[in-house]
């Protein structure tokens, strides 16, 4: 069951670029996007460490071009990940950032704060934003907030997950509920819609943010909120947009000027900034220009490029959208055209060729971008949140039912993939199966649990392992049952049971991916204490010195005023001159 609270709960959007936070207000009967210090209603997710200081967000990101080894951004393409998973190496190159190897196979990122070298996991980082964007909603309640839904990626596997929720509670956070990203936009558009809509409606969420894409296939129905099928790609985003066009731009700066940036993180955050707008103009605009002033070695770089080669550099990659797309509707076994509505979520759905070949796709069905694409998981994360805390009034009593995204099994003889829970199955869920053993006298049975769709075990994400003992002797064909119970959050625990002799055995999938465990956790929440005390500390010592400024400044002013009272005024000067001494 989800857990409730009592109180105020926020909603947050924990996303691979950007956050954001809302909160549902009783009397309006509305979520209120929250909008942070800096006036915008996203924040940068973004952790910077200085000499002196820890910044997050905006302020991290503006210092991103002059302290780019200690900027860290993508903490999501990270969490729940291994340090030698392909991906992360390939992220790595890219990254102004150092990312070591850590204790079991953790990826930690390298930086220096206040002088020494840290290594934080992407718990942590994404933690520091998660706190960020608390206070954001505090300064805005005016109150301290404690209970948060977050949303994920409908695709984030079972590790992804469970490290998320790790970062909510470094963060001092009572997760109340991990709901899918695509799940909490067909909220915001359920409810926008509702009033105009009766009856049965078919929705497809298009959520193509800055690291993930999500594509969900809903059906509405009152106030029944039930995801049919999903799909995705847990890396595929504006980030990877950003990244053809950096290595575009390279090889032509190598080309015309032989010079290299990469392994000049100066150099590369620059340009990385420079192609993430010009990939934002080509959105409103057929061509647009790339200009870095000294980019390398003092050196300036200036450029163009057309919206027409922006596609053809990422056309492979819009297409793998697309043939997620396809699937999704394969999986729901739903024709396009029983569709009623496209809504399209995330800052990379703005682009026009990603919306033509979707729009190509529904057979020209009006593509539906009534609800802000960068708010609509907030919203309905905040909507969730609400439903979740007791005594608050006015909130849409809706109900949802989300699917497991990939399947759950466990490895049987000759290293095949059982299948226990099918993905998209509608989630929570408890299945058994009943197995028998495989030998004579057979006492032992290790169950190594795995999700994915390969049919070899091994070709799947492994989850973890435990072993069920004390099985009687007996010749081979002994029953035994194997458990699979996905919670609400998507998480998945795993037991075995011998009913002849009670012999039992369970696992909630844990270590073995590198999770933090509770020590871990415990640590952390102390350090990030720590660091709150230290930024704390600085911005004390920062009004300090600001308040003395002012003193200086006042000071000086009274003295200047002084000064000129005591020097005579030009009046006074002609009439002492002219004054006749007798
Ligand atoms: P989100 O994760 O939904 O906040 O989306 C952030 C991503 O959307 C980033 O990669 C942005 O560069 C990208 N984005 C935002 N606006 C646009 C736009 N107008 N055209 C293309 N990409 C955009």
């Amino acid at each position: 069951m989800a857990k409730s609270s009592k109180g105020c709960a926020i909603g947050i959007d924990l996303g691979t670029t950007y956050s954001c936070v809302g909160v549902w207000e009783e009397k309006h009967s509305t979520v209120a996007i929250i909008y942070n210090d800096q006036g915008k209603q996203t924040t940068p997710s973004f952790v910077a460490f200085t000499e002196d200081e820890r910044l997050i967000g905006d302020a991290a990101k503006n210092q991103a071009a002059t302290n780019p080894q200690n900027t860290v951004f993508d903490a999501k393409r990270l969490i729940g990940r291994k340090f030698s998973d392909l991906k992360v190496q390939k992220d790595k190159i890219l990254w102004p950032f150092n990312v070591i190897a850590g204790m079991k196979d953790k990826p930690m990122i390298s930086v220096k704060y206040k002088g020494q070298e840290k290594n934080l996991c992407a718990e942590e980082i994404s933690s520091m934003v998660l706190t960020k964007m608390r206070e954001i909603a505090e300064a805005y309640l005016e109150s301290p907030v404690k209970n948060a839904v977050i949303t994920v990626p409908a695709y984030f596997n079972d590790s992804q997950r469970k490290a998320t929720i790790d970062a909510g509670v470094i963060a001092g956070l009572n997760v109340l509920k991990i709901i899918n990203e695509p799940t909490a936009a067909a909220i915001a558009y359920g409810l926008d819609k509702r009033t105009n809509c009766v009856g049965e409606r078919n929705i497809f969420v298009f959520d193509l943010g800055g690291g993930t894409f999500d594509v969900s296939l809903l059906t509405i129905k009152d106030k029944v909120f039930e995801v049919k099928a999903t799909g995705g790609n847990t890396h595929l985003g504006g980030e990877d947009f950003d990244n053809r066009l950096v290595n575009y731009f390279v090889k032509e700066f190598k080309k015309k000027e032989n010079l290299n940036i990469i392994g000049n993180p100066k150099a590369l955050r620059r340009l990385r900034t420079a192609c993430e707008e010009a990939k934002r103009a080509l959105s409103f605009a057929v061509m647009t220009n790339v200009v870095v002033d000294a980019l390398f070695q003092g050196v300036d770089f200036s450029s163009s490029i057309t919206r027409a080669k922006f596609e053809e550099i990422n056309m492979d990659l819009f297409d793998k959208c697309m043939s997620i797309v396809e699937r999704c509707l394969t999986d729901a076994k739903m024709d396009k055209s029983s569709v009623d509505d496209v809504v399209l979520v995330g800052g990379s759905s703005r682009i026009p060729k990603v919306q033509q070949l979707l729009q190509n796709f529904f057979k020209r069905k009006e593509l539906c971008q009534s609800i802000n694409p960068d708010e609509a998981v907030a919203y309905g994360a905040a909507v969730q949140a609400a439903l979740l805390s007791r005594g608050i009034k006015n909130v849409p009593k809706l109900v949802l039912i989300d699917v497991a995204p990939l399947s759950l099994g466990w490895c049987i003889l000759h290293g095949v993939m059982s299948v226990v829970i099918p993905r998209n199955t509608s989630i929570p869920v408890k299945k058994t199966k009943k197995y028998t053993t495989v030998e004579d006298n057979q006492s032992v049975v290790p169950i190594k649990v795995y999700e994915g769709e390969r049919t070899r075990a091994s070709d799947n994400h492994f989850l973890g392992s435990f072993v069920l003992s004390g099985l009687p002797p007996a010749a081979r064909g002994h029953l035994y049952d194997v458990c699979f119970d996905v919670d609400q959050n998507g998480i998945l625990t795993v037991s075995a049971i011998d009913k002849s002799t009670g012999s039992k055995n369970e696992l909630t999938i844990t270590n073995d991916k590198g999770r933090l465990s509770t020590e871990e956790i415990k640590r952390l929440i102390q350090e990030a204490e720590a660091y709150s005390v230290s930024d704390r500390n600085f911005l004390r010592k920062a009004e300090v010195m600001n308040e003395l400024d002012e003193c200086v400044y006042k000071m000086r002013n009274l003295l200047k005023k002084k000064d000129a009272s005591l020097k005579l005024s030009s009046e006074e000067n002609k009439k002492i001159r002219s004054r006749k001494f007798t």
